[in-house]
């Protein structure tokens, strides 16, 4: 994290959304209408209409207008985030990027570096890291060594991705969309500097990203092996098992608001990722710091690097 200036004194900030798809839709407008934090002053969108706030093609139409604004949430996909950051960095507002926060790791680093330069708040807000169970599963975590175990992050991309052409070029990820959520939860209740081997991925004849992806992750006496796969017409399995090496063994559900340890019972708590995710940009925009934790967009970014492609039949998109 890198200290930024002393910035945003009033509450509730005002806020634009920036792409107003799925995620911006279901999570990110009633989050911030439930914020005490924020307040949603704009949407910055080609397409939406029929929203209670100001819509602008661009965010230089905002500008332009002389609306005041203190933050933006970009929500577009990760491939084109630059222009937006710079803009927005530029004229000392915060930054909350959807997750993964970029195409690479390179690109996330260089939106970091626009944010510290200038003193303002840029956050990767990886959602998943605010599941419920993820900080049990953390403290869980640091009290076992030699973890051994799975991931398995299987979803309908029809249901959950629906027309999302974008996922499917380079950047997007394919799967692994998904699946970085997944990862951001690894390299949170367990971190430290996991490497990733044996990476294989299914690619449909007519995308750059796979559509389903296998690798194993090591880290100093941990080892997990990880299956990331979109299925059709199937419900979700968001689920992180590890046993270790005492015998003891925890399993994380439902994408981390499920948790049953050594076999018993699953506990369950309302989902509230993205509550989570606007109390952490609200706090790191009071400190004046940036947060763009890029751990598991390397693990992604060796995958991709690394892994044996096996062309499958096209993909519904
Ligand atoms: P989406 O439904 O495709 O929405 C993305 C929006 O970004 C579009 O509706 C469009 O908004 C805008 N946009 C700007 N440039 C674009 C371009 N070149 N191609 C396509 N759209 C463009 O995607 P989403 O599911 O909301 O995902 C957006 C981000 O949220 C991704 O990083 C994704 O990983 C993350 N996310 C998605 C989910 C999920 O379940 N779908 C869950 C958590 C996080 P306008 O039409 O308003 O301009």
């Amino acid at each position: 994290m890198i200290a930024t200036g002393d910035i945003h004194v009033t509450r509730p900030w005002k806020i634009a959304i920036v792409g107003f798809g799925k995620i911006a839709c279901e999570q990110h407008r009633p989050a911030i209408a439930d914020s005490p934090d924020f307040q949603l002053a704009a949407i910055i969108s080609s397409s939406a209409h029929a929203v209670d706030v100001p819509v602008f093609r661009t965010l230089e139409d905002a500008f332009a207008s002389g609306l005041a604004l203190d933050a933006v949430a970009l929500c577009t996909p990760p491939q084109v985030r630059q222009e937006v950051c710079d803009l927005a960095t530029a004229r000392g507002l915060a930054v909350l990027l959807e997750k993964p926060p970029a195409a690479t790791v390179a690109q996330a680093q260089a939106l970091a570096a626009m944010g510290s330069s200038r003193g303002v708040t840029v956050f990767a807000g990886w959602h998943s890291r605010f599941a419920p169970f993820v900080e049990e599963a953390r403290t869980w975590c640091a009290a076992h060594d030699g973890l051994h175990g799975r991931i398995e992050w299987h979803e309908d991309h029809l249901k959950w991705h629906p027309g999302q052409a974008w996922l499917w070029q380079l950047g997007g990820l394919g799967v692994l969309d998904p699946g970085i959520n997944s990862l951001s939860i690894l390299t949170v209740i367990r971190p430290g500097a996991w490497h990733l081997s044996g990476a294989a991925f299914e690619q449909p004849e007519n995308a750059d990203t796979p559509r389903a992806a296998r690798f194993s992750l090591g880290r100093n006496g941990d080892h997990v092996d990880v299956s990331f796969r979109f299925a059709e017409n199937t419900s979700e399995t968001w689920s992180i098992q590890l046993r270790a090496e005492n015998g003891d063994v925890l399993h994380l559900a439902d994408g981390g608001a499920a948790l049953s340890l050594n076999g018993g019972a699953f506990r369950r708590k309302a989902n509230a990722e993205y509550a989570g995710v606007y109390r952490r940009f609200a706090e790191l925009m009071r400190s004046g710091q940036c947060d763009v934790d890029t751990a598991a967009l390397c693990l992604t970014e060796e995958a991709f690097r690394t892994a044996e492609i096996t062309l499958v039949e096209p993909v519904t998109i």
